[in-house]
């Protein structure tokens, strides 16, 4: 059977807060998605949480969960840098310092 409202994986996220970011996006292009630990209230926490889309939705979404993918690794790549208020050395993936909490210096805002 062919459901177009069957639901779908579309992205295994590391955390939930990863798999909400990436339900957000998906929503904001008007694509209906859900988090399976919200979905499945049985599911185990250790479970890495799962974006669900319908069937239909899919080849929409697909294009956006690469280019969220590609957008993490590129932020992993970056450079630690050094907070300009606190002189703290912070990792390249955060955009935030973690001791003072200053944002990093340039980075772009989408
Ligand atoms: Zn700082």
């Amino acid at each position: 059977m062919d459901d177009p409202n069957e639901l779908i994986s579309v992205y295994e996220a590391e955390n939930v807060t990863d798999a909400h970011f990436v339900r957000d996006l998906l929503a904001d292009e008007g694509i209906q998605a859900v988090v399976t630990e919200e979905h499945d209230p049985i599911a185990l926490p250790i479970t890495p949480p799962h974006v669900l889309v319908r069937k239909a939705d899919l080849e929409r979404a697909q294009p956006l969960i690469d280019r969220f993918d590609e957008d993490q690794v590129r932020r992993a790549e970056r450079p630690d840098w050094i907070c300009p208020a606190c002189g703290a050395t912070v990792v390249g993936a955060f955009d935030e310092c973690d001791v003072c909490g200053a944002n990093r210096p340039g980075s772009e805002v989408e």
